[in-house]
């Protein structure tokens, strides 16, 4: 079975449209989310509708809650919070009880797989230090003692960390973008963001992973990011949002 992980969406609908039409070119059994649909961008209702008719598993993120009202947008900086605020105000009531009702992480979407938004601890903390590392996987060994393979979203950044059987300390696979779970591993990783990638790469990313081969890759898509940038100038957001964009940060 080949699964597509998305997170980080933002309300991206060029970003989101393209990525489904490379899912759907690779032909995936089943597309898990891994939160934050809305915020940033200009599209969130059509986004929200097609990853909610999409995704057989979908955990919420920080920019959902916020957006829903189940979460203090004083915790958002200043840009993040007016987005926000207006992502509210361009959803209809009905999209809105959706994303209220968006299930918390960490949960299970399969044999030895576990989502979530920040971290299996906290979803609005981000995973990205040796010590969120490590707490992950204590959380994991303690909550969901058979995971094989954690997704994570939230800090917009791809990451592959692996703990091989019989390690004492994870390792952090830096500027590696495929990995093969082996017998006796455990995997957290982070497929990148769709609608506001932040390392620098200002094309769409995800992930694919096969539970039968093991392989996961990160894969990156190429999309209109000018029509993105204009619709968000002709909405009124602020303008960081479009410049971002193009320059993956
Ligand atoms: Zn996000």
């Amino acid at each position: 079975m080949t699964c597509a992980v998305l997170s980080d969406i933002h309300g991206n609908f060029e970003a989101l449209e393209a990525v489904l039409a490379k899912i759907d070119s690779l032909g995936v059994d089943a597309v898990y989310c891994l939160g934050d649909l809305v915020g940033y961008n200009a599209d969130p209702g059509p986004c929200a509708e097609l990853v909610l008719g999409r995704a057989a598993a979908v955990v919420r993120g920080n920019h959902d809650k916020g957006v829903a009202g189940l979460l203090s947008l004083d915790w958002f900086n200043p840009i993040a919070k007016e987005a926000a605020l207006w992502t509210r105000g361009n959803l209809g009531p009905q999209l809105l009880e959706r994303l209220r009702r968006l299930p918390e992480g960490p949960r299970l979407a399969g044999e030895g797989v576990v989502l979530c938004h920040g971290t299996p601890m906290d979803e609005d903390a981000y995973m990205v230090d040796a010590a969120s590392i490590a707490e992950s996987f204590r959380c994991l060994d303690e909550r969901f003692p058979r995971t094989r393979i954690c997704f994570h979203g939230h800090t917009h950044s791809p990451l592959i960390v692996v703990r091989r059987e019989g390690d004492r300390k994870a390792s952090v696979l830096r500027g590696r973008d495929e990995i093969v779970l082996e017998a006796g591993s455990t995997l957290l990783i982070n497929p990148g963001s769709i609608g506001q990638p932040r390392d620098g790469n200002p094309r769409a990313s995800f992930g694919i992973f096969n539970t039968d081969t093991g392989v996961f890759q990160v894969v990156r898509v190429a999309y209109a990011v000018e029509t993105t940038s204009r619709k968000i100038r002709a909405a009124g957001l602020p303008p960081e949002l479009a410049w971002r964009l193009a320059e993956g940060r």
